[in-house]
């Protein structure tokens, strides 16, 4: 079997690493660099907490394998398993955070509920006013800069081919699979997986499957190198936009949230919008109000799809067989992108997955 994976973030050098780990032949197509679209601006949260719940059995594949990384990568991509840390400032959001991990416990995900005066003992410092707080030891965070690259690079060392550069290939059905066109050569597979990301819908529309997907950017920033005293990434129950930040071994505190995404045009590039980042900083400071009088140095985006129901495709084509597709991560890929890529490889290799993708399919838009 040959495979063409269009598409070069963690999703695609995921799914090429997997492939060729199983002895398919593996060409990795990237119009740009490696890893540089959604997943180099990621915040980098490992976290399960919150989820969609049928979307637990693969968060679960996906943090085996990051506590594997290293081992599989042959290189620290900074997987931290510190744990993570929910706060709750208002009783509408302790509700949701009950039913949560209620309702999560069969699904196999266990997060402790915290009073406050545990919050004070525990994690001195974060969250003072917060009334509740959840936590979730075995979850944590990783190097977004680090991770697209080293799959592609472990990839490439188990015999995938990786094509950066590439312009936007054109695709094509030719000799019962497909031709991908690109300015760095012509490829023909026999199975193609779309890993486009925001992108992905385009592909996917040339096969006559519509997605409603639309393109946002969430609001990312990061303060000078502070000492290192944050340990869990903290985020927030919130009925509206909640904020997340985490504290890198380096000292910068890296955080996002707290305020509407930002949508972005045609050219996907993701702007920030500068008149959200004061309402941004009142949430973190809420979170940590240590952090009122620290400098921010850096403020970025990404252009991430965000699918209406706000759930992934992926799965089999509804349309062509031997098109497979894995985009539209909703702001939420990071923590998934090992499980995707290994459940791709699997599904495409052996026509079956044993984690269920079902209610990611495409066919859901069929009606
Ligand atoms: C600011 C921000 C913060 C985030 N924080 C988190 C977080 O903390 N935790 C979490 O779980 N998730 C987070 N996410 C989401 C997560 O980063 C993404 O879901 C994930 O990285 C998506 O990976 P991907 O490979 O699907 O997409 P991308 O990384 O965007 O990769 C898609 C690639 O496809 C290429 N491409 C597109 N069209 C073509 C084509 N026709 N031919 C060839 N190549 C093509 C693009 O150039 C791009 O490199 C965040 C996203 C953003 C933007």
């Amino acid at each position: 079997m040959r495979a063409i994976v269009l598409g070069g973030g963690l999703m695609g050098s995921a799914t090429a690493f997997f492939l060729a780990r199983r002895g398919v032949a593996v060409r990795l197509v990237e119009r740009g660099y490696i890893g540089a679209g959604a997943t180099v601006a990621s915040f980098g949260n490992i976290r399960r907490t919150g989820r969609h719940l049928p979307q637990l059995p693969l968060a679960h594949r996906a943090l085996a394998l990051w506590n594997r990384a290293e081992a599989l990568l042959g290189r620290d991509v900074e997987f931290r398993p510190t744990g993570h840390l929910r706060l709750i400032f208002d009783a509408g959001s302790r509700r949701d955070m009950e039913r949560f991990a209620e309702a999560a416990r069969p699904w196999g995900l266990e997060i402790e509920a915290l009073a406050p005066g545990e919050i004070r003992r525990r994690f001195p410092g974060l969250g003072p006013s917060a009334i509740a707080a959840s936590f979730s030891p075995e979850d944590g965070s990783a190097n977004p800069r680090l991770v697209g690259p080293a799959f592609a690079d472990a990839a490439a060392r188990a015999g995938a081919e990786i094509v950066q550069g590439a312009g936007v290939p054109l695709v094509t059905t030719a000799n019962g699979g497909f031709r991908v066109e690109t300015e760095q050569g012509d490829f023909e597979a026999d199975v193609l997986v779309n890993c486009a990301g925001a992108w992905g819908k385009t592909l996917a529309a040339q096969f006559g499957e519509d997605v409603p997907l639309s393109t946002h950017g969430p609001q990312m920033g990061v303060t000078e190198p502070l000492p290192h005293r944050i340990l869990p990434v903290v985020g927030m129950w919130s009925q509206d936009a909640g904020a997340y930040l985490r504290q890198v071994e380096r000292g910068n505190v890296v955080f996002g949230g707290g305020v509407p995404r930002v949508p972005v045009d045609d050219s996907g590039f993701a702007r920030i919008d500068s008149a959200r980042f004061a309402p941004q900083l009142e949430k973190i400071v809420r979170l940590c109000p240590a952090l009122r009088d620290v400098a921010v140095i850096r403020q970025w985006s990404g252009c991430e799809g965000y699918v209406a129901d706000d759930l992934p495709v992926m799965g089999p084509s509804r349309t062509t067989p031997g098109l497979f597709h894995a985009f539209g991560f909703c702001g939420h890929g990071f923590q998934l992108g090992p499980g995707v890529g290994d459940a791709m490889a699997e599904l495409v290799e052996t026509g079956r997955c044993e984690t269920p993708l079902e209610p990611f399919g495409i066919e859901r838009f069929a009606a």
